[in-house]
């Protein structure tokens, strides 16, 4: 063990043990060989990579105070909120491969689209805390007079987080499905007794069906999003490129994709 490097870092949200203890801090470890295989697959599995390598989570005096191999891999990742795993993601990088973030863009400008190379410093990305990281649920009083239930994104849901960005059909109306928990106490599957709810995608669709009727205004959705971005931890991955071609700057979000994990990667 002594020969890998590690590093303990901050989270932005923090682990939540079952008796509702808050541990702000975790210890990773460098990848090795084993990542670079998951890497290497052809639909590689990050939140995967970022379990193998998480070897602890704790208090900033204990950072290790959950060390067990099985509790980290079956009860604390699985309850991490994504502001975390994207966080530990880039934590990772710069432990593994260094700071330095080779990146290629493309010009929005119309009259451009050249291509250019730019290098980030990762050790720049700053946090964006969660405003209060005891609280893991977030409640709206809805205009139909229902109470809805909503909770964080976490680690498990980045498979459904890709094919629904990758579905190109009512991505917003399914992001904003995917944090719906319940409404007026009863669950998503529960108000979906006549539906198969059996997997992941068919809970989705359900909560569609359900938010839609209950929140048919564009207005109040957009109010629900913006509520629960406010609640939200993680890293800011917002970055600034200037293209060397025209001099146009724009904002773009930085990649957390398996690209992000190899020395470069293109966007
Ligand atoms: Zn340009």
């Amino acid at each position: 063990m002594s020969h890998q490097a590690t590093t303990t870092t901050e989270l932005p949200c923090g682990y939540m043990t079952p008796d509702g203890r808050l541990l702000k801090f975790a210890t990773l470890r460098e990848m090795e060989t084993r990542e670079e295989k998951i890497l290497g697959s052809s639909n590689p599995d990050i939140m995967q990579v970022v379990a193998n390598c998480l070897v602890g989570v704790g208090t900033e005096d204990e950072p290790s105070l959950i060390s067990d191999r099985a509790t980290l891999k079956d009860e604390v990742c699985p309850e991490l909120l994504k502001g975390d795993y994207d966080w530990l993601l880039v934590q990772l990088r710069i432990l593994s491969l260094g700071p330095e973030y080779d990146y290629t863009v493309l010009c929005p400008n119309t009259q451009c689209k050249k291509e250019s190379k730019h290098t980030y410093d990762l050790d720049n990305i700053e946090v964006k805390e969660m405003p209060d990281p005891e609280e893991r649920m977030m409640t709206w009083e809805a205009r139909s007079g229902s109470t809805l239930e909503f909770r964080h994104l976490r680690g498990v849901d980045t498979e459904m987080l890709t094919e629904i960005s990758q579905s190109n059909q009512d991505v917003l109306g399914k992001l904003l499905a995917l944090h719906l928990v319940s409404i007026d106490g009863k669950g998503v599957s529960e108000l979906a007794k006549h539906r198969k709810v059996k997997t992941g995608a068919q809970h989705l669709k359900a909560a569609v069906k359900l938010l839609d009727k209950e929140v048919p205004s564009y207005g109040e959705r957009t109010k629900i999003r913006a509520m629960l971005l406010k609640a939200r931890g993680m890293p800011d991955v917002d970055v600034i490129s200037t293209c060397p071609h025209c001099g146009s700057e724009w904002t773009h979000r930085m990649p957390i994709d398996p690209g992000f994990l190899m020395p470069s990667a293109a966007v």
